[in-house]
């Protein structure tokens, strides 16, 4: 996606850890109009494929997966990081080992959410090392639901894990795809 390329370009950050600043469009300043037309994108790409459901993490996936949910016309569900009990066993959960703070974290989805009638796009902001989309396909494969595909924002290709997750039949669509970036260079792959 054009516009988004140049949203990073002109807005975007390269902070130290290989970590891209973007708060002033995507993760803390939402730019609604932008986020429409990324919506709209997600819907144009995965048109046709029989989605039911989104499901995102929390925090930083929501904007952008209720955004496609509206524009695909499908509920929107989030894996939670609180610390939910699961004594009645009434969640599927995973561990997530989180890029920007590097530790594991607990996510969780309420067992009522998600089932084996489910056809699910995964949605987040970033794809750097693939964790959190890890995360989520197992709370997929937990609860039986068939994952359809993939879109996030970003995908930082440097770290190879969105095209081992291609090479493994994943289909992933990404509006903007970094080759390379440092700070005075950002390369988006062609
Ligand atoms: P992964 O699990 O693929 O290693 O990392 C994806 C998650 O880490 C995303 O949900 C996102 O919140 C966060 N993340 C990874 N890289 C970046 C980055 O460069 N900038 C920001 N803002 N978040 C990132």
């Amino acid at each position: 996606m054009k516009e988004m390329e140049e949203k990073i370009l002109s807005e975007g950050q390269v902070l130290p850890g290989e970590i891209l600043k973007v708060g002033s469009f995507l993760n803390q300043n939402i730019d609604t109009a932008f986020l429409g037309r990324m919506a709209g994108e997600i819907a144009r790409l995965f048109e046709g494929v029989p989605v039911t459901k989104i499901l995102t993490i929390e925090a930083s996936g929501i904007s952008i997966a209720v955004a496609a949910g509206m524009a695909m016309g499908v509920p929107v569900l989030f894996a939670k990081k609180h610390r939910t009990s699961n004594v009645d066993g009434s969640v599927y959960a995973t561990t997530v080992h989180s890029f920007t703070h590097n530790e594991d974290y607990r996510v969780v989805v309420s067992r009522d959410y998600l089932d084996p009638s489910d056809h699910v796009l995964l949605v987040d902001d970033f794809l750097a090392n693939g964790k959190a989309l890890r995360g989520l396909m197992d709370l997929c494969a937990q609860a039986g639901a068939t994952v359809e595909g993939v879109a996030v924002a970003i995908e930082k290709c440097f770290t190879g894990a969105g095209d081992q997750l291609r090479a493994e039949g994943v289909r992933i669509e990404s509006l903007a795809m970094i080759e390379s970036m440092s700070d005075d260079a950002i390369v988006f792959r062609v």
